[in-house]
C-alpha cells in the first residue's frame, strides 16, 4: 500500500484522499484546523504548516508527499523534500506564490500577459500608472487568491487609497483585459515526463471567486486546445513540475493571456470527479504516485457550480437526475466555499436546463 502525505486538509485534500481509498492508495494530511474537510474521511496531524515535527513524522510515515494549496511555506517544502519525495516539487510552488515569477515565466515561454509593471512603492505606483494607465489591477505579488489582495484602479486618482488596500506590499498593476470569456487549461505531468490534457474549460467568476465551471468549454477549436496545452506544457517541463497543473487563461477569440497558474488540482476540474473518464485527483495521485496516467477525455458535458457562503437546503436540487452534490463540511462564512455541485448530461441543452434551475437554487439565499 502507497501512503501519500498531503500538505493541507482542504476540500482539495478530502477529495484527493476519496479518490484514493478507491485506488488503493492511503492519505495522510496535515493541517493546523482538527475538524478540516480532509479529516472527514481520513487520518490527519494537527499541526501548523512551518512545526518542523509534524513535517518530519509526515515525512517518516508517506512514501511521497503533495500539497493540497500554493501557499506552503516554500522552507517546509524544502524540508520535507530532504526527507521524502515531494511531487510537485518546490519550485513550482516558489513561482507560483509570486505574481511576478509567474508572469514572467508566461512570458519566457511564449505565452502573452497583460501589459504589467512591478510596483514596491508608492512612488513606483505613480510610475508604473504612467505606463499601465486606467482601467487597471494592482494585484499583491503574495498571498492573493479569490479575488482577495486586489483592487481596481478606474481613474488616475486613486492611486493613494488603492496602495493602502494591497496594505502597501510589494504587487503588480496589471491592464484592464477585456477578455470574452475566461478558460482553463488542466494538465498533468508524470515523473517520466508524460504529460495529458483535459478539454478547456469555460469559467465564470464572481467578485473574484469561481462560480461556475463548463466542461468543455463550448466553441474551443483544436488549434486553440492544442495552443493552451503546449503553453501549459511548456511551463510545466520548465518546472519539472509532476502532478496536476492549471493554468487560468484571459481569452479573445483565438487569442490567450495567461492570468495565473495552480499546481495543483484545481476548482475549475472537479468536474472531471463525475464527468471525465479519470478524475483530477486520481490523476494527480497516478502522477506523483509513478502509475501510469489515466484518460483524460470527457464522458459526458459537464457544469459546475461553487456553492459559496451557503448551501441550499437538502432536495432543493440534489435529488434531480444528473446532479452530484460535494458539502465539504466547513461552517458557513461569506464568500466561503463550502461545497460544488456537479450536472452531467448526456448533451448541452440537457446539461444547461438542469444547470440553470441548480444555479438558480443555489442564488437563493
Ligand atoms: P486572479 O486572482 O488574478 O485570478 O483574479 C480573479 C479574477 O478577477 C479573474 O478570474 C478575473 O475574473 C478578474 N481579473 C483579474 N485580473 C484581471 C484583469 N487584468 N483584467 C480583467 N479581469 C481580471
Amino acid at each position: 500500500m502507497t501512503l501519500v502525505g498531503i500538505v493541507g486538509g482542504g476540500q482539495l485534500g478530502m477529495m484527493l484522499a476519496e479518490a484514493g481509498a478507491r485506488i488503493g492508495i492511503d492519505c495522510l494530511t496535515l493541517d493546523p484546523a482538527p475538524d478540516s474537510p480532509a479529516s472527514r474521511v481520513g487520518p490527519t496531524i494537527v499541526a501548523d504548516y512551518d512545526d518542523e515535527t509534524a513535517l518530519a513524522g509526515l515525512a517518516a510515515a508517506a512514501d511521497v508527499v503533495t500539497y493540497e494549496f500554493e501557499n506552503v511555506p516554500v522552507a517546509s517544502a524544502r524540508f520535507l523534500a530532504e526527507r521524502v519525495q515531494v511531487f510537485p516539487p518546490p519550485e513550482s510552488l516558489e513561482f507560483a506564490q509570486d505574481r511576478l515569477l509567474e508572469k514572467t515565466l508566461f512570458e519566457d515561454v511564449g505565452l502573452a500577459v497583460a501589459p504589467f509593471s512591478p510596483v514596491s512603492s508608492k512612488e513606483e505606483l505613480f510610475e508604473a500608472l504612467e505606463v499601465i494607465g486606467v482601467p487597471s489591477v494592482l494585484k499583491t505579488r503574495r498571498l492573493g487568491y479569490d479575488g482577495k489582495g486586489q483592487v481596481r484602479l478606474g481613474s488616475v486618482d486613486e492611486p493613494e487609497d488603492a496602495w493602502r488596500t494591497v496594505g502597501e506590499v510589494p504587487s503588480i498593476l496589471e491592464s484592464v483585459v477585456p477578455f470574452e470569456r475566461e478558460l482553463s487549461i488542466l494538465g498533468v505531468r508524470g515523473k517520466d515526463g508524460k504529460a495529458a490534457f483535459y478539454p478547456l474549460v469555460q469559467n465564470v467568476h464572481r467578485d473574484g471567486i469561481l462560480r461556475v465551471s463548463i466542461a468543455p468549454a463550448p466553441d474551443v477549436t483544436p488549434r486553440l486546445q492544442a495552443k493552451a496545452e503546449r503553453h501549459a506544457l511548456a511551463v510545466m517541463e520548465r518546472l519539472g513540475h509532476v502532478g496536476v497543473f492549471a493554468i487560468e487563461l484571459f481569452a479573445m477569440g483565438e487569442e490567450l493571456l495567461g492570468n495565473e497558474m495552480a499546481p495543483r488540482v484545481h476548482n475549475s476540474g472537479h468536474w472531471t470527479i463525475e464527468g471525465a473518464v479519470t478524475s483530477q485527483f486520481e490523476n494527480h495521485l497516478r502522477a506523483i504516485c509513478g502509475l501510469e496516467l489515466g484518460p483524460t477525455s470527457p464522458s459526458a458535458y459537464s457544469a459546475m457550480v461553487n456553492l459559496i457562503g451557503s448551501v441550499p437546503p437538502k432536495g432543493s436540487f440534489d435529488d434531480q437526475p444528473g446532479v452530484h452534490l460535494h458539502l465539504y463540511g466547513k461552517a458557513s462564512r461569506p464568500g466561503r466555499k463550502l461545497g460544488h455541485a456537479t450536472v452531467i448530461g448526456p448533451d448541452a441543452d440537457t446539461r444547461d436546463r438542469v444547470l440553470g434551475r441548480v444555479t438558480q437554487t443555489a442564488d437563493k439565499k
